[in-house]
């Protein structure tokens, strides 16, 4: 990769490519795997990842928000796409798409119904959502058998799947409560696989739901942090390679004596001489207030310097009183060696926070 000149998020595919090769490595043959690209593909860039994962034949697709899926379809992404979390406003703009919606209510799940008959739709693919624990979205054990009732003879729409989600898939000390939402949802499915006389795809497991719960697996995984690098879990984590480099330069150097203050607010005041330099990135490019006074670091030719003072709208300010460096260095954010996940922990935050804050207005490139 080319120096960075200016503050760039730098993709490296090859690695989308090794990751995913990782996690299918852990999957039955037969087991389909579903690319979770919501979020900008957690915030590198949702077109070229669903492009290059199509090239690398995952069987699906599955974003957040119905303007997301539009999205893809607008690049020429032809794979399905699962929408987890449709809206009854926009509906008919998921239809025009082709895009398959999650159903998690009654309301919705009658609203959609409506709709497919009033289009003439055949056999218009739908998924099922159960809650088993998480209590964010889905339907309830209890609505089966509304739910059979209003699918029997409904020619217009057909279950391509019946899922749920884990509520704490990557921690060990909750495996109980996890096994106890596997059963929740075999019993759920068997309930709703007899009341259909057909069987939709199965699907429970997301990233750390594939490592630790391979009896979970069932017709279909459901994987986003891991595709992106990380695996919530030191011994995965090295399996993984993160996607995502953010880069920026050294704009310029100061020197502070003691006294100086530096930044908005006056928040850091030099108790001895300082050299600071000032990065183009602050917390309209997704580095959050909370990284500043020292809670977050980057690393400049090689060495940690940590973030002085406020984190401004569009610029940092570091501390590099020990390290040689100069104007038009290169400054690495996070990347392979310094991750996100690592710079996260610091402010009490997760990797996937970090890497969706990386805004618009910042540059992708792409390392194929
Ligand atoms: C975001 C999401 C996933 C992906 O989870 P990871 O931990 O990133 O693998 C899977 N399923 C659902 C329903 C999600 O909302």
């Amino acid at each position: 990769m080319l120096k960075a000149q200016e503050t760039v998020l730098e993709i490296d595919l090859k690695a989308l490519k090794h990751n995913l090769e990782f996690i299918k490595s852990k999957l039955e043959e037969n087991t389909k795997c579903l690319a979770v690209v919501k979020a900008f593909a957690y915030g590198s860039d949702a077109v070229e990842v669903a492009k290059c994962l199509e090239t690398l034949n995952v069987d699906y697709f599955a974003v957040a928000y119905v303007n997301e899926g539009v999205a893809l379809r607008d690049a020429g992404i032809t794979r399905p796409i699962l929408v987890l979390h449709p809206q009854v406003f926009n509906i008919g703009a998921l239809m025009d798409r082709n895009l398959e919606p999650s159903l998690y209510s009654h309301r919705i799940l009658d609203i959609f119904i409506d709709e497919a008959k009033k289009r003439n739709q055949k056999k218009y693919p739908i998924h099922i959502k159960f809650n088993t624990g998480l209590n964010r979205l889905g339907f309830k054990e209890k609505d089966i058998d509304s739910i059979v009732s209003k699918l029997e003879d409904n020619a217009s729409v057909k279950v391509k799947s019946i899922f749920s989600h884990l509520a704490a898939s990557e921690d060990n000390t909750e495996r109980d409560f996890t096994n106890g939402q596997i059963v929740s949802f075999k019993a759920i499915s068997k309930q709703m696989i007899d009341g259909l006389g057909y069987r939709p795809m199965l699907h429970q497991c997301n990233t750390s739901g594939i490592m630790n719960y391979p009896e979970a697996h069932f017709d279909m995984v459901r994987s986003g942090i891991g595709l992106y690098g990380f695996g919530n879990n030191p011994e995965i984590n090295r399996n993984l390679k993160p996607i995502a480099t953010l880069k920026t330069v050294i704009s310029q150097i100061h020197t502070l004596n003691i006294g100086d203050s530096l930044g908005y607010n006056r928040a850091f005041v030099a108790d001895g001489i300082t050299r600071t330099a000032t990065l183009p990135i602050g917390h309209a490019d997704g580095i959050g207030r909370q990284y500043g006074n020292e809670k977050g670091f980057v690393t400049i030719n090689g060495q940690k310097a940590s973030i002085l003072g406020n984190v401004c709208m569009d610029m940092i300010m570091v501390d590099v009183t020990n390290i040689a460096c100069m104007e038009g260095d290169e400054v690495v954010i996070f990347g392979q060696k310094n991750t996100a996940e690592h710079l996260a922990e610091n402010v009490d935050s997760i990797s996937y926070e970090l890497l969706t804050a990386v805004s618009r207005r910042v540059k992708r490139t792409f390392n194929r």
